[in-house]
């Protein structure tokens, strides 16, 4: 499948279906696989910290979210076919387990809130097997505990839910025991289908506006989201030839 690379992080120039066939080409295979969604944010940081970077290489299939990641992608010659969020595709991955028969195990959210997005997927996807839920307040020394759970409980995806890098930490620090279940790390996507917490308006997100709506609700996010700029400049100056990287030809 075809990758770019934007600073030193792959990306995976997919579309929905494509993800959605890698995902079933995995479980049938049974082959411990992590998905992990790239936005800006993530690249900043992995930029400013090499740990984290070799953390999040450790991922299989790297997808598009964020529409910096789009537009990086036009400006620098690598073209995305479409933008491919993390709770879209979570949605999608559950109808598909729905109706192929994969187990699904939700871990993350304050309690009772993975719980409460259970239920609603069980009465809206008759058939969809949801072999257990947990949530993601769980201290350090209960980790093992909830691993366990997990395990016993044979799910063929397992969704994270814990905000970043605590999700991918989990992922990788577990994903050995955990067997062989497709991991996927979900950020605040049980608050949004809980109803907990909005998302944009439709007409918000096609015009690439769905980080604004967020910063409206969570004006905290404000430190975080600095990273965005910070990201178009970076990309405007490797456009511009004055920014160089590792791997250039000399
Ligand atoms: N969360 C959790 N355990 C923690 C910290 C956070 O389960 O120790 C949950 C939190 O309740 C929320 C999600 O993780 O549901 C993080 O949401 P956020 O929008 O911050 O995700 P991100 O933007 O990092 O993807």
């Amino acid at each position: 499948m075809l990758k770019h690379e934007i600073f030193g992080i792959p990306v995976n120039a997919l579309t929905y279906q494509d993800a959605v066939d890698w995902v079933a080409e995995r479980v049938a295979a049974g082959k411990s696989s992590w998905i992990l969604a790239i936005n800006p944010e993530k690249i900043m940081k992995a930029l400013a910290d090499e740990k984290l970077r070799r953390l999040l290489l450790q991922a299989d299939l790297f997808i598009p979210d964020g529409i910096g990641i789009l537009w990086a992608g036009k400006v620098l010659g690598k073209p995305f076919p479409q933008r491919v969020t993390g709770v879209d595709i979570l949605v999608l991955l559950v109808k598909e387990a729905a109706t192929r028969g994969w187990k699904i195990f939700l871990l993350g959210a304050p309690p009772g809130i993975s719980q409460e997005v259970a239920r609603g997927w069980e009465l809206k996807y008759p058939g969809l097997q949801v072999v257990g839920h947990h949530h993601g307040y769980f201290k350090e020394e209960e980790e093992a505990q909830v691993v366990s759970k997990i395990s016993a409980a044979a799910p063929d995806l397992l969704f994270v839910a814990m905000g970043s890098p605590r999700q991918e930490q989990f992922i990788v620090n577990n994903r050995a025991v955990l067997g062989a279940p497709v991991c996927m790390g979900v950020g605040g996507s049980f608050d949004v289908l809980s109803g907990r917490k909005k998302r944009a308006p439709v007409w918000m997100q096609r015009i690439g506006l769905e980080w604004s709506y967020r910063l409206l609700l969570e004006p905290r996010r404000i430190l975080r989201m600095s990273a965005l700029p910070k990201f178009v400049i970076l990309v405007i100056r490797r456009k511009l030839g004055m920014l160089k990287l590792e791997g250039d030809k000399k």
